[in-house]
Order: structure tokens, then C-alpha cells, then sequence
């Protein structure tokens, strides 16, 4: 299987257009030791040619065209993207479907819930059923495996609740258990890979499989609990938003420091997160740690 990492900023990317944090701010005068990124975004492909995008990120058009592979050939209308892996209904996780819109047959997989979210509660998503066979939307649930050609996919429900435009009374008739989904994939050889961009905690019970897996695509979205309210002056805590930061006794580099997984990927990170930086402390203790960050272009085989 190969993996492509199309984009591994959090929501907003790095730069982020209204930010002027210090990190932000050095990006653009170009003084910052590292590489800006686009939001979170991944592809994959057990042939090289039949592509899944994993969700929908607000930057596909750009990182589409940035991606070779991803490129149409031979007919007018083509393209090797056959399908897309929604795991929850954020912007930042589905906009992107809004650019795939151009009459391309396309299967999407989510949850009843994120389905009924999408189709019945945001009109702008007819878009993509405009002709028979444009998108065929596919249920998935928490706990039962799927397929897509030769991968196999098992989904399974993390902490973490429904986006905030979601009305009440729509909120009060859905699955709590769907609202976000974590995903365990596996190759035609065996390979493995655990796709975590959004955890609140680290559960006991996940040690036994993510020490099976090759590759750990984990949720890099903060260094600290504060890092919001310390960088802005203003915002919400790392766990409000459904984050456990990086660092401290409580972090996710304490939580997965024995894992057995063979990389070890920070995924998903916000700009205001000092890991972006190599030349920081931040940067070298995850190095340390035998982690990896996530570059946009990355390619992970698995
Ligand atoms: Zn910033």
C-alpha cells in the first residue's frame, strides 16, 4: 500500500490566512525552519493506479494538482481518484467533496450519521447527485470491516462529538458512536496502518493493535493544553477541542512511548504547534522520541 500525504496541517494550514503568530508570521518573511503546509489530507493506493482519499480536506484542488498520480489521463473526464473515506462531518473533513464535483462517478463512505448530516442537513451536497452513478454514498459503522478493492478498512468510533452547526434536534437523533471515526487499514500483504488525526485519549485497550502496525499516522494538532490561549491570547484548551497535546506527563509522546508500531508519524498539525520548527526543543524531543512529522508530498509505504 502506498500512502501519500497530500496535506498534514491541521484546520486553517499553515500559514493560516488570519494568523499572525509568531510562527505564522516567520513562515511568511521566511525565516522559519521548516516547510508551510496544506490541511490535512491523505491518499491511498494498493496499485498505484486506483486511488482512496482519506476525508475531503477545504485544499484538494491545490493538492490534487500538486500530486502527480492523482492526475486524469487518456479520456476528458478521468480520474484515478475512485473513492474517499469520510471519518467525520467537519468542515475541514468533507469541503473538499465540494471540489470533486465535476460529474466524476465517485463512491464515498461515512457513517449513517455523517450521511444524514451531509445529504439531508446541507443542501450543497446534491451537487454530487446531480447524474445517475455521480457519487454513490456508502454506509459504514463503527466495528464492522470494509473493503475497497484490495484494502481492507476497520473503522472504529473515537471520543470526540458531532461539529458545532449541527442543529440540536438533528444532533439528538443521531449515533453519539458515529460522529468520528479512527481507521485501522490493512494491505493485500499484510501491511498496516492506524489512522488517528483526532484523539482525546489514548485507550488501554488500542495498545495490542497499534503494536501490530507498521505505521501510526497519529493526531499532532497541539505541544501543550494551553497552546491556543498562551499564542493567541484567546480560544478554546487542546481537550475541549478534542485533543490530547504532545507534551507533558499526560501527553500522547508519555501515552505511546513503549508502542511497537515501526513509524511513528505526528499528523495533523496545527500552526501554532512548535513542532513545526526544526530547529526547536519541541522538534528535537519528538525526534527523540522516534517520531516522525508529517510533511506535505511524504510517501509512507506500508
Ligand atoms: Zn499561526
Amino acid at each position: 500500500m502506498l500512502v501519500k500525504v497530500l496535506g498534514a496541517a491541521a484546520g486553517g494550514a499553515f500559514p493560516q490566512w488570519n494568523c499572525a503568530c509568531q510562527q505564522c508570521q516567520r513562515l511568511r518573511s521566511g525565516t522559519f525552519a521548516g516547510k508551510p503546509l496544506t490541511q490535512a489530507q491523505l491518499a491511498i493506493s494498493e496499485d498505484g493506479t486506483s486511488w482512496t482519499l482519506l476525508n475531503a480536506s477545504p485544499d484538494l484542488r491545490i493538492q490534487i494538482e500538486a500530486t502527480p498520480q492523482l492526475w486524469p489521463t487518456g479520456q476528458s473526464l478521468h480520474s484515478p481518484i475512485q473513492s474517499v473515506v469520510i471519518t467525520a462531518a467537519e468542515a475541514d473533513t468533507v469541503a473538499g467533496l465540494l471540489s470533486l464535483r465535476e460529474f466524476q462517478p465517485l463512491d464515498i463512505y461515512a457513517t449513517r450519521s455523517v450521511l444524514r448530516i451531509l445529504r439531508e442537513d446541507n443542501s450543497l451536497f446534491a451537487l454530487l447527485d446531480r447524474v445517475p452513478r455521480q457519487a454513490v454514498w456508502k454506509e459504514i459503522q463503527p466495528d464492522v470491516a470494509f473493503s475497497i478493492g484490495e484494502l481492507k478498512f476497520k473503522p472504529f468510533s473515537l471520543p470526540g462529538g458531532f461539529p458545532g452547526f449541527v442543529r440540536p434536534q438533528r444532533r439528538s437523533e443521531l449515533e453519539a458512536s458515529e460522529a468520528v471515526l479512527g481507521l485501522l487499514i490493512e494491505s493485500r500483504s499484510g501491511g498496516r496502518m492506524a489512522y488517528l488525526p483526532g484523539v482525546a485519549r489514548v485507550e488501554e485497550s488500542w495498545r495490542e493493535w497499534l503494536d501490530e502496525c507498521d505505521v501510526l499516522l497519529f493526531d499532532g494538532t497541539f505541544w501543550t493544553e494551553d497552546e491556543l490561549c498562551r499564542v493567541r491570547g484567546g480560544g478554546n484548551q487542546a481537550s475541549e477541542m478534542g485533543h490530547l497535546p504532545l507534551s507533558g506527563p499526560c501527553g500522547s509522546l508519555a501515552a505511546l512511548l513503549d508502542i511497537q508500531c515501526e513509524r511513528k508519524i505526528f499528523f495533523h498539525i496545527n500552526n501554532t504547534n512548535p513542532i513545526l520548527d526544526e530547529s526547536s526543543q519541541a522538534y528535537a524531543e519528538v525526534r527523540a522520541a522516534g517520531w516522525e512529522v508529517a510533511r506535505d508530498g511524504m510517501e509512507i509505504a506500508v
